[in-house]
């Protein structure tokens, strides 16, 4: 059998409580990576927890607003706390979405996404990031969550596109900051993928969608692959 890549890692998913990822939770333990589920929702990090395979590691989950730079930064104090070391590995998957076209936008509702999204991401980014490089550990990999429509833009999502066009820019940005820190940083931008998030969009948007999608189908969380 081939050996567990994450094994011995710990690492950090936010918005672990669902969709993607849950779905990244669950990958990263069957890879051996003891995981930190971190969701502000604790049913939904505790329903993760139950599904995650655990013959030699001890997974928690860390109930956690990424808005919140206070919640932050308890988090990375009880992680350290609880496994004497920072997370090796962190996957910024929390968001939401508050979807309208422009022209009816509510500006509490363009703040609120830009909040969770790209705010949340730059508070646990920096918090991983300085945890990382007091405890002189040699390297580290962040991975953003981004969105193709950050890219294209989308009809009702301008806070949505530009909260993740942000994160893009942010994630860019801590990599040339951070490599020198043996950090890595990446972005990925997934199409659209068959979560609770993806339920709230209307139907006939996602028909139209689906049109430009060769498959003709939504994107599985755990790209077929998990169990
Ligand atoms: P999801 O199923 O709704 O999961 C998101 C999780 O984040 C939920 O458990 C949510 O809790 C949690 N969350 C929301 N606000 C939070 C906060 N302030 N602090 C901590 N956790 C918070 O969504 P998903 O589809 O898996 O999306 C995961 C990531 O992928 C998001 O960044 C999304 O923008 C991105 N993405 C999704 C798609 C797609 O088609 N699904 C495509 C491209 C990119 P609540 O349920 O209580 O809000």
């Amino acid at each position: 059998m081939a050996a567990l890549r994450l094994s011995s890692r710990l690492a950090l998913v936010t918005g672990g409580g669902s969709g993607i990822g849950r779905a990244v939770c669950q990958r990263f333990a069957k890879e051996g990576a003891t995981v930190a589920v971190v969701d502000i929702d604790k049913g939904a990090a505790e329903e993760t927890l139950r599904t995650l395979p655990s013959d030699q590691q001890q997974h928690v989950l860390f109930v956690t607003d990424v808005t919140s730079p206070e919640h932050v930064h308890s988090l990375m104090a009880d992680i350290q706390a609880r496994f004497s070391r920072p997370p090796c590995v962190a996957v910024n998957c929390a968001g939401i979405t508050a979807d309208r076209l422009l022209l009816k936008m509510e500006s509490d509702a363009f703040d609120q996404v830009l909040k969770v999204n790209l705010k949340g991401t730059f508070l646990v980014t920096q918090a991983v990031a300085k945890a990382l490089v007091a405890s002189g550990a040699e390297k580290g990999s962040i991975i953003n969550v981004g969105s193709i429509v950050g890219k294209v833009g989308n009809v009702g999502q301008a806070n949505y596109t530009a909260s993740k066009a942000g994160v893009v820019a942010l994630t860019k940005t801590s990599a040339k900051e951070l490599a020198r820190f043996g950090i890595r940083c990446n972005t990925i931008l997934p199409g659209f993928i068959d979560t609770p998030m993806a339920g709230k969009v209307p139907q006939k948007v996602l028909d139209k969608v689906l049109q430009l999608v060769p498959m003709g189908r939504l994107g599985d969380p755990t790209g077929g692959l998990f169990m």
